[in-house]
Order: structure tokens, then C-alpha cells, then sequence
């Protein structure tokens, strides 16, 4: 079987964005797409703030920094390319007090090594100017933070392949890997039933499940993939005058989300989360969704373990907002005092793919990992959907070195 014949697992932006760049770079001459559910981009590629992140919090040198850095610039270029909305509305990172103001030097020294254009530092009459409706003591503007329609963008990037002669085949669930010497052997199931098929190569972009795929692949147990909810309220149309732009709460360093912020999107809507709970299942979306296959995965996990007990008390917070609206809104009144409770409806709910290790630690960094002929990105979270053609650049030029290795060996 010909090393240039790839199997592309997951329809999300990431598998739409490698099986695009596989074919534009001639890396490959025959591309599937395989996604198991009836349309692309139905997980976190759907489900998320549609940010378009400037890169001012990653640690300078990571992956993530320079990725998401590389990935702006290529994703502005392909909308502008493709007629899909991009808007640069900018961010404004508020601090509530003093101590908040103080860690916004760091925030701000960070970008700058990022390489992050027009990033400064503002005081209360500016952050006053940029969104009056906003209470802050200082502020950090980023104006190139920009909004876009991250499903969009995968439907296109998919169309492309197929115009490229890719095949792209959703309702179509990956159950098998086997990596043979004949080749990569992928054992699907569909409504027609259970094919196998053989491929040169495989890559998995399989979010959600990214552990389970890089397992059946013959790949590590670990990282895991533990499960964190994401929910959103959204502003009633007559009050989404409150914000102009991106409103965010200083990080909390000691925490790996970004905090409640106000997100207007490309459609007009205005959301007001994400929260992080954890996930009763991996793709499910409300406190009903239960899954006992990947509830226990998770609680039996002895890095789940030392992660909630170092963390329990923030998990109990973010539970209490979750069943209890008014605390929700009482997170965002605190940057938008005007804000009142009957100016928010339900949201959509998301859930994020974030990798654990058996210490309990985050994996922080984006990672990809190949054993064989087979390629698997088992840790792609938030910047990932901004990085996304950045990241198929990055994942596409290591298998062609693999590729090119293999040959001369
Ligand atoms: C609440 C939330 C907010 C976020 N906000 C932002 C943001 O503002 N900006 C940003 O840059 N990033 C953000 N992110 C992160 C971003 O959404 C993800 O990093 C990105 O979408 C990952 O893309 P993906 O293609 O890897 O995953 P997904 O979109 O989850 O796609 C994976 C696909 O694989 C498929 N799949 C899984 N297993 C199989 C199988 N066995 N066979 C076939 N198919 C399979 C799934 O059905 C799915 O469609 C956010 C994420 C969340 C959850």
C-alpha cells in the first residue's frame, strides 16, 4: 500500500485542516475523511466562543505560542481567501483590583514575546472609552483579538479536499487500527455495516477521544482525555449593546481555564461563559448527559484522582454556577455591573478535550504523537481552533520528514 494514501479520523477543524494541507502539499494523492457523526464539526469545533486568540498568555517558545501565532495570520488569509467572516473586534483583559492590575505586567510581557501586534496596557479612563458599560481598575487591549465562524471555516476547508479529489464520509465511526506491514488496516462502522480498509498512513484528530483512537492505534495510555463542561448563557438581543468587543478576567494562574468572559460572536449573538465543570460524558452537553463508560474512565483515573483533590473547591464553584443561574450572572456583573439577571437566556454548552497526565497535571501544550505509520494529536485544546492551519502545517511536515527518513533508511 502506498505511503501516500491517507486515512484522515475526525471531521473537526483539525482532521478538515490536516487532510486539506496533506493534499495541498502533494503529501498525499488520495485522502478520507472519516467523521462518525452525520456532519462535521458537531464537538468542540461547534461548540466553542469562536475566538480567534492573539496568543498572549502561552509561555513564549511552546507550541501553543508559536502555533497560535503563525495560526492568526494563515486563518485571516484563508477566510479573507474564502469569504468567511473575520472580525478583528479586539479584547480587553479587565482587573478588578490592584493585585490583578499587578499581573497584568506579566500577561503583557508574555505577548510581546509572542510576538503579539499592538498589545498595551490601558488605565480605567481608556478601558472606559473601549467599553463603557465595563468596571475595571486597568486593563491590557489586545485589538487584533478577532471572531470568526470556526464551523464555517472546517465546511470549506472540507469542500477544498473534495475538490482535491479527497473523499470526506461522515455517519462513518472509526472502531479499528491495525498497523500491518500491508498497510494500515482501519476497521469502520457505518449504517452499510462494518468495512475494513487499508491505508498507506493514518492520522487521528479525534478531540473528545483522541486517547481512545491513539490506544486502539498501539499508542501510549496515557495522557487521558478528561472531559470539562463548558456552558454559556447569551445576552438577550436588546442588551447586547453592554459590550463592543472581547471582555476577559485576568487568568487565574492557578487554574487552566480562562475565566467567565463576555464573547460577542460573528452572527450578533453575545455569549457569557464558558464555565468548567466536569463532564458527566465526553460528548455530552447537559447535566442529563451521563455516560458510565467514560464517568468511570475518569473517576478511576489515579491522575483524575490528585487532580481533584487539589482542585475541589474551585470544582464545587463552578458547580454551584452551573445550577445556580444567579451565581453565573453575578461572575459576569462583576465586570458588567449593569448587567441584570433578566438580560440572559440559556446558552449552547460545550465540552473541552484536555489531557491529563497520571500526576494529575494538565498537559498544557499542544502534542502530537506517531508510533508506526500512524500520527495522533492527543492534546489540542484552546488555542487549537485558531492554530488549526498552523498545527496541520506542523503535523503534515513531520510526516513527510518521517516519510523521508523511512526512505533513506
Ligand atoms: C467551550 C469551548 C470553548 C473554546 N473556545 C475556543 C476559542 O474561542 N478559540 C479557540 O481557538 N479554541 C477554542 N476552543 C478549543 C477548540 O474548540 C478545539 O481546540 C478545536 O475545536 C479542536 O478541534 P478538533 O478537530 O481536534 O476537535 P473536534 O472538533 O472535537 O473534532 C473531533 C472529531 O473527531 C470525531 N471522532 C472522534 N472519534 C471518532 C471515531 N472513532 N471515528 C470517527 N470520528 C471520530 C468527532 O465526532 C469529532 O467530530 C474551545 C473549546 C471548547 C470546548
Amino acid at each position: 500500500m502506498s505511503e501516500t494514501s491517507f486515512a484522515v479520523i475526525g471531521g473537526g477543524i483539525l482532521g478538515a485542516a490536516v487532510a486539506h494541507r496533506l493534499l495541498e502539499t502533494g503529501t498525499a494523492d488520495r485522502v478520507t475523511v472519516l467523521e462518525k457523526e452525520d456532519a462535521l464539526a458537531q464537538h468542540q469545533t461547534g461548540r466553542n466562543s469562536g475566538v480567534v486568540h492573539a496568543g498572549l498568555y502561552y509561555p513564549p517558545g511552546s507550541l501553543k505560542a508559536r502555533l497560535c501565532r503563525s495560526g492568526v495570520g494563515l486563518l485571516r488569509d484563508f477566510c479573507v481567501e474564502h469569504d468567511i467572516a473575520y472580525r478583528e473586534i479586539g479584547k480587553v483583559l479587565v482587573a478588578l483590583d490592584d493585585h490583578e492590575a499587578s499581573r497584568l505586567a506579566d500577561i503583557e510581557s508574555r505577548a510581546r514575546a509572542n510576538g503579539v501586534p499592538g498589545v498595551r496596557a490601558i488605565g480605567q479612563e481608556e478601558l472606559h472609552e473601549l467599553e463603557p458599560h465595563v468596571r475595571g481598575v486597568a486593563g491590557l487591549h489586545s485589538p487584533t483579538t478577532a471572531i470568526v465562524d470556526y464551523p464555517a471555516v472546517t465546511r470549506r476547508l472540507a469542500q477544498l479536499v473534495e475538490e482535491a479529489g479527497g473523499i470526506v464520509r461522515t455517519g462513518t465511526e472509526v472502531v479499528g487500527i491495525d498497523d500491518r506491514p500491508t498497510g494500515v488496516h482501519v476497521t469502520s462502522r457505518s449504517s452499510a455495516g462494518t468495512q475494513v480498509e487499508t491505508f498507506g498512513r493514518v492520522v487521528a484528530c479525534a478531540g473528545l477521544q483522541a486517547d481512545r483512537l491513539a490506544r486502539m492505534a498501539g499508542g501510549g495510555r496515557e495522557p487521558r482525555i478528561v472531559p470539562f463542561r463548558g456552558e454559556y448563557l447569551t445576552l438577550r438581543p436588546e442588551r447586547r449593546d453592554l459590550v463592543r468587543g472581547l471582555v476577559y478576567p485576568v487568568p487565574d494562574p492557578r487554574y487552566p481555564f480562562l475565566g467567565v468572559h463576555l464573547t460577542p460572536r460573528v452572527d450578533g449573538e453575545v455569549l457569557i461563559g464558558p464555565n468548567a465543570v466536569l463532564a458527566l460524558a465526553r460528548e455530552g452537553y447537559g447535566w442529563t448527559d451521563v455516560s458510565l463508560k467514560d464517568l468511570s474512565e475518569t473517576l478511576g483515573y489515579r491522575g483524575f484522582a490528585s487532580f481533584a483533590r487539589r482542585h475541589w473547591r474551585t470544582g464545587v464553584a463552578e458547580m454551584r454556577g452551573s445550577l445556580v443561574r444567579a451565581r453565573f450572572v453575578a461572575a459576569a456583573q462583576r465586570y458588567v455591573p449593569e448587567l441584570a439577571y433578566d438580560d440572559v437566556q440559556p446558552g449552547p454548552a460545550g465540552v473541552r478535550a484536555q489531557a491529563m497526565d497520571r500526576t494529575g497535571a494538565l498537559v498544557d501544550d499542544f502534542c502530537v504523537e506517531t508510533s508506526g505509520r500512524i500520527t495522533a494529536l492527543r492534546n489540542a485544546p484552546s488555542p487549537a481552533a485558531t492554530s488549526s492551519l498552523a498545527i496541520a502545517d506542523h503535523l503534515v511536515a513531520g510526516i513527510r520528514d518521517d516519510i523521508g527518513g523511512r526512505r533513506t533508511s
